[in-house]
């Protein structure tokens, strides 16, 4: 199983906190923004990166789960 991660820019605040917990899966771009660095996961990867979208104040993180 693949998880495919996406950020939403427009619900994104620019906290950071996704990439304090999660540098090498998730970046700023130059607006302040979180983006994935990774946009296709797979376990462990999945398990960890899910704790992250829950840590997301603004709910904009978001993990689909796709069968291969
Ligand atoms: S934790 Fe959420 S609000 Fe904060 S930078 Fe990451 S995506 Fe944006």
């Amino acid at each position: 199983m693949n998880a495919k991660l996406t950020v939403d820019g427009s619900l994104c605040r620019g906290t950071a906190l996704c990439v304090a917990l999660a540098p090498k899966v998730f970046r700023l771009n130059a607006s302040g923004e979180g983006f994935p660095v990774v946009r296709l996961l797979r376990q462990p990867d999945i398990a960890s990166v899910e704790a992250i979208v829950d840590c997301c104040p603004n709910g904009a993180i978001a993990l689909e789960m796709e069968n291969e």
